[in-house]
């Protein structure tokens, strides 16, 4: 039997004979991404899947009211992206062509400067608008004049 591409990590794997059209391996990572993405394809086509996710998340949240409120106060860099990403989220809600000119706005200088031996001078987040990837937090530094 031909070997298949993961369309995840690219590896090549047997395919089963009773699973025809595989697209992913059997590792783990693969599966629970091809898992994520099958959620996220379900919550935007599926309304009623939508309606009971919502409900048992909020049943849930109601059971622990403070998780999130800790979550932030433990892992404020994700606070802070997650700040940035609703931005353009929101931006994005609002602008009918999906992409628009406000997002390429928002790749911009974030936060003043702070010091240290390499004073940091801005800050911004790469955020890929085409590929599910996650988005990476770029330092702008400046670098003395004696540094080699
Ligand atoms: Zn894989």
């Amino acid at each position: 039997m031909a070997k298949i591409e993961c369309i995840y990590c690219g590896d090549l794997f047997e395919g089963s004979p009773r699973h025809k059209n595989q697209t992913c391996c059997r590792r783990k990572e693969c599966q629970n991404a091809k898992k994520a993405a099958w959620q996220r394809y379900k919550l935007m086509t599926d309304p009623e899947y939508r309606a009971n996710q919502h409900s048992s998340q909020k049943k849930w949240c109601q059971e622990h009211p403070d998780y999130w409120k800790q979550y932030r106060e433990n892992h404020p860099e994700k606070a802070e992206r997650n700040r940035i990403l609703q931005i353009i989220r929101n931006r994005r809600a609002r602008s009918k062509d999906g992409i628009s000119k406000k997002d390429t706005a928002l790749i911009a200088k974030m936060d003043a400067s702070k010091p240290d031996k390499f004073e940091i001078v801005g800050q911004f987040w790469m955020v890929p608008v085409i590929a599910k990837m996650d988005a990476s937090k770029i330092n702008i530094i400046r670098i003395p004049e004696c540094y080699p």
